[in-house]
């Protein structure tokens, strides 16, 4: 590892000041450490290397993990992903979210990782965690990409160009992205709101831009607003083994229904796409029809529609439909339950 400064942040506007070098890309010069669960692994492989670390630590734990409002659910940012998974009403009244914490990572990261942690979580993409492959263009900006001809088994089919086809390897994310949640942020120049799925980059010719972040701006909260569909929701996730492992597949889903037919449908992709994704074009299908085993097989064809593969991972396409399915049927066989949200 390579040498580095040490800064403790006594507040988020002590924070910002001292993470005004936060930037994108490995060069980043600044780089706030959380949980750790991820920053530190990259800067031992010699993938990130900052010449200061501003520790957000002292950060954790004065504020509530998890606000209810009758407008929606308030997470804070710094809640450790186990004390969400576990909490009550995340759990009655979002269960998507509770899902999609419960089933990332393992136990002993999940009580150190932190919800703002772990949206930003680098790509497993093994030529970008290995510097001793020339070509990353995520790593290396113009160096090409060693996975575009290489094993690319896990990569992404969805939202993928010639310049990367990292997948995005976050759960929680994905969930965020279903439900329309929006992110609070603060930073040098003051604090804004903006849609969750905006945090997130496109794929545009400069992977290593990864998202909409401005130097020295914190994540501080996650808003996701009360709706009907909320509570029949549900977070399927496909791996190759059945614990701390990373999705190949997943599937955030929420439904509306009124009977059979949906009013309202949520569907996002996990482990499948460049960034979380939401799959418009599916529930869009979806609104008005009773949902049955051939409408959400039409809408997960609709889902895929667009999908890139490189090889290896031409097996996706057909998993992610299948997932698709599995989780809207799963989401329509939930019992109907009486609204448990309250504010606290
Ligand atoms: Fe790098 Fe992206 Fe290619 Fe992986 S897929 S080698 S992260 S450019």
């Amino acid at each position: 590892m390579r040498p580095f400064s040490y800064a403790r942040a006594a507040d988020l506007a002590h924070a910002s000041r001292l993470g005004a070098g936060t930037g994108q890309g490995v060069e980043a010069s600044v780089q706030f450490l959380a949980g750790g669960t991820t920053l530190i692994d990259l800067m031992k492989l010699d993938v990130l290397r900052p010449t200061r670390v501003v520790d957000l630590s002292g950060l954790i734990g004065p504020v509530e993990s998890v606000t209810v409002t009758p407008e929606g659910l308030r997470l804070d940012a710094f809640a450790r992903m186990s004390n969400v998974a576990d909490d009550p009403n995340v759990r009655a009244d979002y269960p998507v979210i509770a899902q999609s914490l419960e089933l990332a990572a393992s136990a002993q990261l999940r009580n150190m990782a932190t919800l703002g942690g772990n949206v930003l979580q680098k790509t497993r993409c093994s030529y970008y965690r290995d510097p001793t492959w020339n070509a990353c263009n995520k790593r290396v900006p113009g160096s090409g990409c060693a996975a575009i001809g290489g094993f690319n088994r896990n990569h992404a089919v969805l939202g993928v160009d010639e310049h990367c086809i990292a997948q995005y390897p976050g759960d929680f994310a994905v969930a965020l992205v279903a439900l329309d949640a929006q992110v609070e942020v603060r930073g040098p120049r003051g604090a804004r709101h903006f849609p969750f799925d905006a945090l997130h980059r496109s794929a545009d010719g400069q992977p290593h831009l990864e998202t909409s972040l401005n130097p020295g701006e914190v994540i501080v909260a996650f808003h996701v607003p009360a709706a009907p569909w909320t509570r029949r929701s549900a977070y399927i996730k496909v791996r190759d083994r059945a614990s701390y492992e990373f999705a190949i597949a997943s599937a955030a889903v929420a439904l509306d229904m009124e009977g059979d037919v949906v009013r309202h449908a949520r569907v996002a992709l996990g482990g499948m796409a460049y960034r979380p994704w939401r799959a418009r074009s599916a529930e869009d299908l979806l609104t008005g029809r009773v949902l049955t085993q051939s409408s959400a097989a039409t809408a997960a064809e609709l889902a895929l529609q667009g999908a890139v593969t490189h090889g290896n991972n031409d097996y996706k396409p057909q998993l992610a439909r299948q997932t698709i399915v599995r989780a809207l049927l799963h989401a329509k066989a939930l019992p109907a339950r009486e609204d448990s949200r309250r504010a606290g």
